[in-house]
């Protein structure tokens, strides 16, 4: 199999594999607690491992990831009170998409894809492409963006829940649907022995600064994750790859 990871290519080999215009995927990550049985590096592993799944298949390259994020909240990330949260300011996390947009149009490249897997990024990468693409001005330039748990469908969220307990994806930090990929994609980093099973966090409908430790449930999981399983990760990996590859597909063949 053909290696897709960037930082493992010398600069002839990437010389080569861009004369097929490849995708260039930037895994969009953070460093940030989740909880008392991942590790801090959870969305960085996560939008990594999704990303070069993708990437084997339609013949794509990853680049390395961007492993800080954007501000982890209470209400979707448990909030900074938790030791190793390293958050950047929006507009760093901006300028860090546009200047890799930036370089890679230098390079002649003309397909970029920012793989998102960490909630509270979602704004800033898309102000630091729409900065870029101003700016650049290439009318073949194109650059996708996303978060691939939006991929998810109905069916693959009604076998990861069986009993209709989906409450929503903010909420799912640290919890179910993150376990279970780690259980997929890296077992030995889930220490499954500590697998909370703390009721459902409860925040009101609104954001307060500074933010209130008490809205955030003590484990840094925002609702259980004691149905996580490693194939409800394979199932949600698989399907959302599957999509993913189509969609870019569509984006990408269609210039
Ligand atoms: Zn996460
Ligand atoms: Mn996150």
């Amino acid at each position: 199999m053909q290696n897709v990871l960037l930082s493992e290519m010398t600069w002839p080999q990437l010389k080569e594999r861009l004369t097929r215009h490849p995708v260039i995927f930037i895994p969009c990550g953070a460093t940030e607690q989740h909880g008392p049985h991942l590790p801090l590096g959870v969305d960085v592993y996560l939008s990594t491992a999704m990303a070069t799944k993708v990437a084997t298949e339609i013949g794509g390259i990853v680049a390395p990831a961007l492993a800080y994020g954007y501000k982890s909240m209470p209400r979707s990330g448990g909030g900074s009170f938790f030791p190793g949260t390293i958050n950047l300011d929006g507009s760093t996390l901006s300028h860090m998409v546009r200047d890799i947009i930036r370089e890679w149009s230098r390079h002649g490249v003309q397909k970029l894809c920012f793989f998102d897997g960490h909630f509270e990024n979602q704004w800033f990468i898309t102000e630091g492409i729409d900065l870029a693409v101003r700016e650049i001005r290439n009318p073949a330039l194109k650059v996708m963006r996303f978060e691939y748990w939006d991929f998810f469908t109905t069916q693959t969220l009604q076998q990861v829940f069986p009993s209709g307990d989906f409450s929503s994806i903010a909420l799912e930090h640290a919890a179910v649907i993150e376990t279970s990929l780690m259980l997929h994609f890296h077992p030995d980093l889930v220490r499954k022995e500590l697998i909370p099973d703390n009721p459902s966090a409860n925040p009101p409908p609104y954001d307060v600064f500074p933010a209130d430790p008490k809205f955030t449930p003590k484990s840094g999981a925002l609702i259980t994750a004691a149905g996580a399983s490693p194939l409800k990760g394979k199932i949600m990996a698989d399907q959302a790859a599957a999509d993913i590859a189509t969609a870019m597909r569509k984006t990408f063949d269609a210039s």
